[in-house]
């Protein structure tokens, strides 16, 4: 029995519960123990006590796709570097995408990127490969990969585009009861694109990706959920990734109100930024911005504003940030030749609570719940996203007033891909808890 920690004085903000109060926290032994009113636990004998005095106290954050580049690519990230950075953004769990090196489409590599020894500072899960190397033609072990942990499938980057073989997946996944995540794009559409298609990209001779790419494929793969219940008579579980286009959003708000189970997410850059990002407009000075690349791209303004119509009408279910680093020399080169993706594991509250809260009118509540609740209930993390006694003691402590500017120089990623550097940010994490220990601390 280790003794205890506890958050005392600040503000509790607990969405899963319908808590929203002053009280203090009380974790031991690695979970929730109790909550109780101000100075409730005043007999309680701790090992430390964290003052949250002016701060919010929340369900540690969950990101359900993050590139953590090991194994293969950890010039990029490493776990250990990637998961300090979750940290510093108040993150406790977090789900690794499987475009890896090998991709992670084995029980082995699994096992490899799941273990102590990768020296992972928040709780790491993962999603392997839907298809064997992400190259969308035989299924995955499914079955051996649940039972190693496997949180749901997913070829990430790319489509499951053959639609007998995305059938199959939803099917086997569904009657293990995970999901099939899919990066929603017809690369068909899509080929040969490197931006929005729209009129930014025609100023800058760029071919331009259609929202359709995305739209069309989303609509497709809930056709087959439909058909999959009809049919077969299992209920599958379809995961649209970051979602970036106002018809994907409609596409998923009408299969929910059909009481299908999809589900979605989105990314804060698709909320927080449009492809003028990519050259002029809103960032003038810079034209061909390869941190503003990202797949899927950034996109007009009634798509953003579409996006966070989603995420505030519960249509989106979470925030996810799609961390994907890579490093300067591969940034610092001509546009069409840049990687797609940024950081954004310590960037995702900032904006959250910029965007939804102060400028859209979102509750601190709301935003807590897309980012703890609402993700962990995608993924099935029944002990996360929750201070209910006995869920993992996973707490992120922050103040929510705080306006900060983000330096990238600062990041604990090994990478500093980020639209993002210099930009004013609102609510500052303080610290992080996992497993009722101080994973995290400002200063
Ligand atoms: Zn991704």
């Amino acid at each position: 029995m280790s003794r205890p920690l506890l958050i005392a004085g600040g503000r509790l903000i607990d969405p899963a519960n319908g808590v929203d109060a002053p009280r203090d926290l009380l974790l031991r032994d690695g979970r929730i123990a109790g909550v109780e009113a101000p100075g409730g636990f005043a007999s309680v004998e701790v090992v430390e006590t964290i003052d949250a005095t002016g701060c919010a106290v929340a369900p540690g954050l969950v990101d359900i796709h993050v590139h953590l580049r090991e194994p293969g690519q950890t010039y990029k990230e490493t776990i250990a570097t990637g998961t300090a950075a979750a940290a510093a953004g108040g993150f406790t769990s977090v789900v690794a995408m499987p475009n890896t090196l090998p991709v992670n489409d084995s029980v082995a590599t699994l096992a490899w990127m799941l273990a102590p020894a990768r020296g992972a500072k928040v709780r790491v899960f993962a999603m392997p490969a839907a298809t064997v190397g992400s190259l969308g033609k035989e299924l995955t072990d499914f079955a051996a990969l649940a039972q190693a942990g496997a949180l749901g499938f997913t070829d990430d980057g790319k489509p499951v585009l053959d639609a007998g073989l995305l059938r199959q997946a939803l099917l086997w996944a569904g009657r293990l009861g995970l999901p099939i995540s899919q990066h929603a794009e017809d690369p068909r559409l899509s080929h040969g694109a490197i931006m929005n298609a729209g009129p930014v990209a025609f100023r800058l001779g760029l071919r331009g990706y259609p929202a359709e790419a995305e739209v069309s494929i989303v609509r497709r793969d809930i056709a087959l959920v439909r058909e999959i219940a009809a049919t077969e008579g299992v209920r599958t579980r379809l995961h649209v990734q970051h979602v970036s286009a106002a018809g994907t959003v409609e596409a998923v708000r009408a299969a929910k109100a059909e009481g299908l189970h999809v589900t979605c997410e989105a990314a804060p850059h698709h909320f927080t930024l449009t492809d003028d990002a990519v050259g002029g407009g809103q960032f003038g000075a810079i034209a061909f911005n390869t941190d503003a690349k990202m797949n899927p791209p950034l996109r007009r303004e009634a798509d953003r504003l579409a996006v966070i119509a989603g995420l505030l009408d519960g249509t989106i279910d979470c925030i996810a940030t799609d961390h994907a680093p890579h490093a300067r020399h591969e940034k610092e080169v001509e546009f069409e030749r840049a990687p797609n993706g940024i950081t954004g594991l310590e960037t995702a509250l900032g904006l959250g609570l910029r965007v939804l809260h102060r400028e859209h009118g979102a509750s601190l509540s709301q935003v807590m719940k897309l980012m703890s609740a609402g993700p962990a209930e995608v993924v099935s993390l029944g002990r996360a996203g929750s201070l209910g006694a006995g869920n993992w003691g996973d707490v992120v402590v922050f103040d929510a007033g705080a306006e900060w500017r983000f330096e990238a120089t600062g990041s604990k990623s090994k990478s500093k891909n980020t639209p993002f550097d210099g930009e004013s940010m609102l609510g500052r994490v303080k610290a992080t808890v996992v497993a009722g220990k101080i994973v995290y601390r400002e200063g």
